[in-house]
């Protein structure tokens, strides 16, 4: 049952917003679609164009929106520190933050109690680099073939061909073999694959680098990847490996945390409650669409950062800080972690059962709310089948669910709406999903 009326919308026309668009906004990112939307509203899991068309919001704005689009509760807290004081800087005391940053520190294994407020996943990532550096004396970096870990100078962490620019990215950062036991080097009928995959991650830094590393950098799932999974055992693994060459580990869990996974409330912690990452780095979903990001880590680490100021203008911002932290009673409150693991299983089994249907569907992966769905042209070959991603993406969006598209080859349908996705809304896009594939 939903009675939401969007409210009517008075701004310009589409073809106006799209037409200015072209003339001044830098064209650097293509808009998503042929046919594009404009998106004007929004009221929990769904989306409203300027027509009132609803649209099922499968992808989370992109991954960002936790709790609801519009959720009360972060209004409500918006609205109120609003009304109070925007900004100042972090040059003075402000109850918002350390308020906000004792209570994410208490959602985090307890070693891990410092936390630096930032703006994006990239400055996150930039920011734990610098410390990993600084932390350990060293200066090569590892980080995984296929990994997303942001634009700018943490560019040189990512590794995927469609957002590298062609000019030097982050010196002394080393790839290692992506663990991905369905298109990787090593696959799941190897029963030594992770093995293999931990083995060439050794030899990468033995033969790579001096011997010793700074940090290492790891999605859990990755998310722009394509739902990836880190293999049950590689990441314990790994961390051991980095650690026994000077390196500090960090979790990358722009996309994995807050409990989307399910099972866990940190993606580090997906197959072993006891692994605790030396640095963990947040944004996206953290402020439900805000602007913001954190770095979380420990004690001695942050004491290392010394005499390095570590400053930016709107990291702690007091608004942001009280939608942090509505965001976090929000996942308590609606029993967001637990609805992402009942209705993520569920979805889950739903695909599989689609899978079955369509020869088209190779894989489906994920866990929670995390949820991959990869197209081959030959289930035998593994062909990506890209070209008919596109198109499936578009028939799904021209008949009301919104996913987004991922993988090395563009191949994946990647499906990770926020975390109040009910049992309806699966079954409604699992139809459209069925429907758009029976179109090819
Ligand atoms: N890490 C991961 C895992 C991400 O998915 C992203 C964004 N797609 C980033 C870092 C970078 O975050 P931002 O776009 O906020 O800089």
């Amino acid at each position: 049952p939903f009675d939401f009326k969007p409210a009517p919308y008075y701004g310009p026309s589409k073809e106006q917003v799209l037409k200015d668009r072209l003339a001044h906004v830098h064209p650097s990112v293509l808009l998503y679609y042929e046919k594009p939307i404009m998106i004007v509203q929004g009221k929990m899991q769904y989306l409203f164009d300027e027509k009132g068309k609803r649209y099922l919001d499968g992808i989370a704005g992109i991954v960002t929106v936790s709790v609801g689009h519009s959720h009360p509760r972060v209004i409500e807290a918006a609205k109120k520190q609003l009304e109070k004081l925007a900004h100042t800087t972090t040059i003075y005391l402000h109850p918002n933050i350390t308020e906000y940053c004792k209570l994410l520190a208490s959602k985090l294994p307890k070693k891990l109690s410092h936390i630096y407020l930032v703006n994006s996943g990239t400055e996150a990532n930039e920011l734990a680099t610098q410390m990993s550096r600084l932390h350990t004396g060293n200066y090569d970096m590892v980080a995984l073939r296929n990994c997303y870990h942001g634009m700018g100078a943490a560019m040189g962490l990512t590794a995927h061909s469609t957002w590298k620019q062609p000019v030097p990215q982050g010196f002394g950062i080393k790839h290692a073999l992506n663990p991905d036991l369905y298109q990787g080097a090593f696959r799941e009928d190897d029963p030594n694959a992770v093995e293999k995959y931990l083995k060439h991650l050794e030899h990468l830094i033995l033969t790579g680098t001096a011997g010793q590393v700074a940090g290492y950098i790891a999605e859990p799932i990755q998310g722009v990847g394509g739902a990836v999974v880190m293999p049950k055992g590689y990441l314990k693994n790994a961390y051991k490996i980095i650690r026994s060459h000077g390196g500090v580990c960090i979790s990358d869990e722009v996309q994995t945390g807050f409990g989307r996974t399910g099972e866990s409330y940190w993606g580090f912690q997906k197959d072993d409650p006891d692994l605790v990452p030396d640095i963990v780095t947040m944004a996206k979903g953290i402020g439900n669409g805000q602007p913001m990001g954190a770095v979380a880590t420990t004690k001695e680490i942050a004491e290392s950062m010394g005499g390095a100021i570590h400053f930016n203008t709107f990291g702690g911002n007091p608004v942001s800080c009280a939608i942090g932290q509505a965001v976090l009673e929000a996942i308590e409150e609606d029993g967001l972690q637990q609805n992402c693991r009942i209705t993520g299983s569920y979805l889950i089994k739903e695909l599989e059962r689609l899978q079955k249907k369509h020869s088209i569907i190779g894989q489906v992966r994920g866990k929670g709310l995390m949820v991959g769905v990869e197209l081959v042209k030959d289930r035998k070959t593994r062909e990506p089948a890209s070209a008919e991603t596109k198109k499936v993406a578009e028939l799904m969006k021209d008949n009301g669910v919104l996913i987004a598209k991922g993988g090395l080859y563009g191949n994946v349908i990647r499906i990770k709406p926020p975390m109040c996705f009910n049992k309806l809304d699966v079954d409604f896009l699992v139809d459209v999903l069925d429907y758009s594939l029976s179109k090819l």
